[in-house]
């Protein structure tokens, strides 16, 4: 059985938490504030992760942190590092070396202690583009997973996926590249459906039948907002449940923090309390949670609230 197979049998596993809105907070990533909003197709690199080749001690340091607050397995900061949305931000041309320092940083720090994943997310050309995108976002996904692979990752972590459309692309990337694959889509502006109108649970079933060894949901809204999605998805699959909530408070209007006013220049007003990750990571065993990570907002001190949580649960 590969490593993240027994892990997730032992369970819950213990993931990390959200690196590129935690190194903004930093001063080492572009938000791309005021050049772009989100979804409008136009603007450059938000929140790319050419951290990785600019200031690796910085990437070296989050790691390390999320390490000692207990995390398993450590998200090599791949994430929007496809050639496409790295070309958006100027940086297309180093595609393989950032995905490769990328890597290399996460295996460095995690050495015998964690595994390693390579995160892949959507490529923003179905939101800019249209479905009409989808062959050319799989050349991009396939590009990237080639790297990750090469580059000598544990496991895929498939994340912030909007589309299932672009999800079931991603997966048959991974099972080309034989590595396990954790699968986890974002809900917005509700948690009901996903952007090509499929419900939670529907997203769980194909992901599972495609072959992912746990399936969920990451990003946009806080723990409690996202339990009810979860439960939906744990209802009609065998795999496990993965969850990586983010940390802030989204509305009974909208459930995604990225279409809230306070994004990105004021999260610090919606940031939600570690406390709600202490109960979350406490729920995990009951809920049915094999994997239990944070996204956006979530620093080391929320994987340390999680571990507590967890911990307390035993
Ligand atoms: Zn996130």
């Amino acid at each position: 059985m590969n490593p993240i197979s027994t892990l997730l049998e032992e369970g819950p596993v213990l993931g990390d938490g959200g690196y590129l809105i935690e190194l903004e907070r930093r001063g080492y990533v572009d938000s791309g504030s005021g050049r772009e909003k989100v979804g409008t197709g136009k603007g450059s690199g938000q929140f790319t992760p050419e951290v990785a080749i600019e200031n690796p001690d910085a990437l070296r340091e989050l790691h390390l942190e999320f390490l000692r607050a207990g995390s398993q397995v450590l998200q090599a900061l791949t994430f929007f590092g496809t050639r496409e949305k790295l070309n958006r931000a100027g940086y297309g041309a180093q595609t393989e070396k950032i995905n490769h320092a990328a890597v290399r940083l996460a295996k460095e720090v995690a050495g015998e202690r964690a595994l390693v994943a390579g995160s892949v997310s959507r490529t923003q050309l179905l939101e800019r583009e249209g479905m009409g995108a989808l062959e050319k976002a799989r050349d991009h996904i396939a590009e990237q997973v080639r790297l990750l692979k090469d580059a000598g990752v544990d496991l895929l972590i498939l994340e912030t996926f909007f589309h299932l459309a672009e999800m079931r692309v991603a997966l048959e990337c991974s099972a080309e590249s034989g590595l396990p694959t954790i699968a986890t889509m974002s809900f917005r502006p509700l948690i009901t459906r996903c952007t090509d109108g499929h419900t939670p649970a529907e997203c769980a079933k194909r992901m599972a039948e495609q072959g992912a060894i746990a399936v969920g949901a990451n990003c946009e809204q806080e723990p409690n907002r996202m339990l009810p999605l979860l439960r939906g998805m744990r209802a009609v699959v065998n795999v496990p449940i993965a969850a990586q909530p983010a940390a802030f408070r989204t509305t009974d209007d909208c459930h995604c923090f990225t279409r809230q006013p306070a994004f990105p220049d004021d999260l610090e007003t919606i940031q939600v309390s570690r406390r709600e990750f202490v109960d979350f990571g406490k729920a995990a065993r009951s809920e049915g949670i094999g994997y239990i990570g944070g996204c956006c907002g979530c620093n080391p001190a929320y994987i340390r609230a999680l571990a507590r949580g967890l911990q307390n649960a035993k």
